[in-house]
């Protein structure tokens, strides 16, 4: 019975931020300063809050100091902006990261523009993005999810050039990102969205999948060329009353299928999510390291 190379995503990560931790303490060595990373969350919506606090801990286990900025929902764009603003002219923070969603009466588009590009530790700045669907160009930073999503990749031996690669999601924050970032990469791209049709046909002729549709166990084991790698970046909460919470997570992947076919598969929770987290840290070191370095 053929079953599918786990990506162990929670592994793998821990893996770099321990690399991480290493090279926190010899920046700190070498010049007595540390990485600065300022996360700024606005309201009190749940999720927000809790990747929010995983991203703060996240830091002070590998050694990068965490500027904590909370907002009450009501907060004027103007007043974000204006934090924004003085987080920018802060020598001590090399990355700014503001939690998205923010709230209704805030453009979103407005405050990350904000961000000095020198900071933009999610990538999300209109700038570091067309540099990266530019030819030639390099952005200062990539975001986080596609970043996690080629280095799992990369740690499974698995190469991306010529591959057919297909991206199911065309969000700014991961299916749009993550098709430029392969393109990169010399892949051959194909992004599958609401509106496609026969979204089926087209992924059975990936070698490689990303999934990040954020609808639960779409894609079928049938719908996999057997042999290819499956990146699921869903993250679904489904009612599951045997659990104490009453929901669990689960991919955009039908994972028991897609075992019996697959060549490799990143596991929900444990795949894509640790690895986000890392690349956010790997980003702020990057920032820090260009500034201690001039
Ligand atoms: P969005 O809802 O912003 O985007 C979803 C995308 O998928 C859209 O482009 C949409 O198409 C497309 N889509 C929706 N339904 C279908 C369908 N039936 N067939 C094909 N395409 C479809 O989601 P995000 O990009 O923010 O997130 C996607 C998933 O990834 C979510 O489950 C989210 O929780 C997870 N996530 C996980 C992260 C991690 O670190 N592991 C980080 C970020 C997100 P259209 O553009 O036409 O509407």
């Amino acid at each position: 019975d053929h079953k599918a190379a786990l990506i162990d995503g929670k592994a793998i990560a821990q893996t770099i931020r321990s690399e991480i931790a290493a090279e926190v303490a010899q920046l700190s060595q070498k010049y007595g300063k540390v990485p600065g990373l300022a996360v700024v969350i606005v309201g009190t919506r749940k999720d927000s809050q809790s990747y929010v606090s995983m991203k703060r801990k996240a830091c002070a286990e590998v050694g990068i100091k965490s500027f904590n900025v909370d907002l009450p929902e009501q907060v004027p764009e103007g007043e974000l902006i204006d934090k924004v603003h003085e987080l920018n002219a802060n020598p001590d923070v090399h990355g700014i990261l503001v939690q998205l969603p923010l709230p209704k009466h805030i453009n979103e588009e407005r405050v990350l523009s904000e961000i000095s590009i020198e900071k933009d530790v999610d990538g999300f700045h209109p700038l570091n993005i067309g540099k990266l669907a530019m030819k030639g160009r390099d952005p200062l930073f990539l975001p986080c999810t596609p970043k996690g999503c080629l280095e799992l990749l990369s740690r499974s031996g698995i190469s991306i050039k010529g591959k057919n690669v297909v991206v199911v999601g065309r969000s700014n924050i991961v299916g749009l990102p993550v098709s430029l970032l392969l393109l990169k990469a010399d892949a051959t791209v194909t992004v599958v969205h609401s509106r496609s049709h026969n979204p089926e046909q087209i992924i059975r002729g990936a070698d490689i999948i990303i999934a990040a549709a954020g609808q639960a166990k779409m894609i079928k084991g049938s719908w996999i060329k057997p042999g290819a790698a499956v990146i699921d970046v869903g993250t679904n909460a489904v009612d599951d009353p045997s659990r104490k919470t009453g929901y669990r997570l689960v991919g955009d992947v039908d994972y028991d299928e897609a075992i019996k076919v697959a060549g490799h598969i990143t596991p929900v929770p444990g795949g894509v999510g640790p690895m986000t987290v890392a690349m956010l840290l790997k980003n702020t070191l990057e920032g820090a390291k260009r500034v201690f370095e001039k």
